[in-house]
């Protein structure tokens, strides 16, 4: 019998040898969005470690308005997993919830987004992080701002909370 090294078997595994923290931003504007929500917070617990979920949001979308608002929210929590094998495991969640892509900025059940992966920065066609608009989206910064209260990020930038306009948000009590 051959005996697998730690770092051996999370390179089979596919998982790094590390654990990192992640940051995921949630948002989901059809068939009951505040439950979307909570079922891909409940999906992605069992793929991530202690995880601490943001106050939930309503928000005006981006684009078309002819379409209902949205809930966002922002979660952190500890993976083994890389970079692209968490998109892969989102996108899965993501299938699991019937998202089907109308229309760029259109309507969605949900979006599941990686804003931080660790202090990492990275830019591959298929991942940019720290997400590319983060820091242009109030729905984004304003629960991410509840998960780190000094606004200092894990790529060492200053979220400014002057910068965004907090009226343009709902908190959801749930
Ligand atoms: P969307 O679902 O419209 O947000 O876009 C999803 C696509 O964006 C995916 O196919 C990813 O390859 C790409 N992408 C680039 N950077 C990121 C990121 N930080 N998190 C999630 N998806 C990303």
């Amino acid at each position: 019998m051959t005996l697998m090294s730690h770092q051996n078997v999370a390179l089979a595994e596919n998982r790094s040898a590390v654990t990192n923290q992640v940051f995921l931003a949630l948002g989901s504007n059809l068939n009951d969005p505040v439950a979307q929500i909570k079922q891909a917070v409940q999906s992605l617990s069992h793929i991530l470690r202690t995880v601490k979920c943001a106050h939930l949001y309503q928000s005006k979308p981006l684009g078309p308005q002819d379409q209902p608002d949205f809930i966002n929210t922002v979660i952190s929590g500890y993976t083994d997993l890389s970079p692209n094998d968490l998109l892969f495991t989102i996108q899965k969640i993501e299938t699991q919830q019937q998202r089907v892509k109308t229309r760029h900025w259109g309507p969605r059940t949900i979006d599941i987004d990686i804003l931080f992966y660790g202090d990492m920065r990275m830019e591959t066609a298929e991942l940019t992080i720290p997400h590319k608009e983060l820091f242009n989206r109030a729905f984004v910064t304003i629960p991410l701002l509840d998960l780190i209260p000094n606004g200092i990020t894990p790529t060492g930038d200053q979220i400014d909370r002057n910068r965004y306009d907090s009226s343009t948000l709902v908190r959801i009590d749930t």
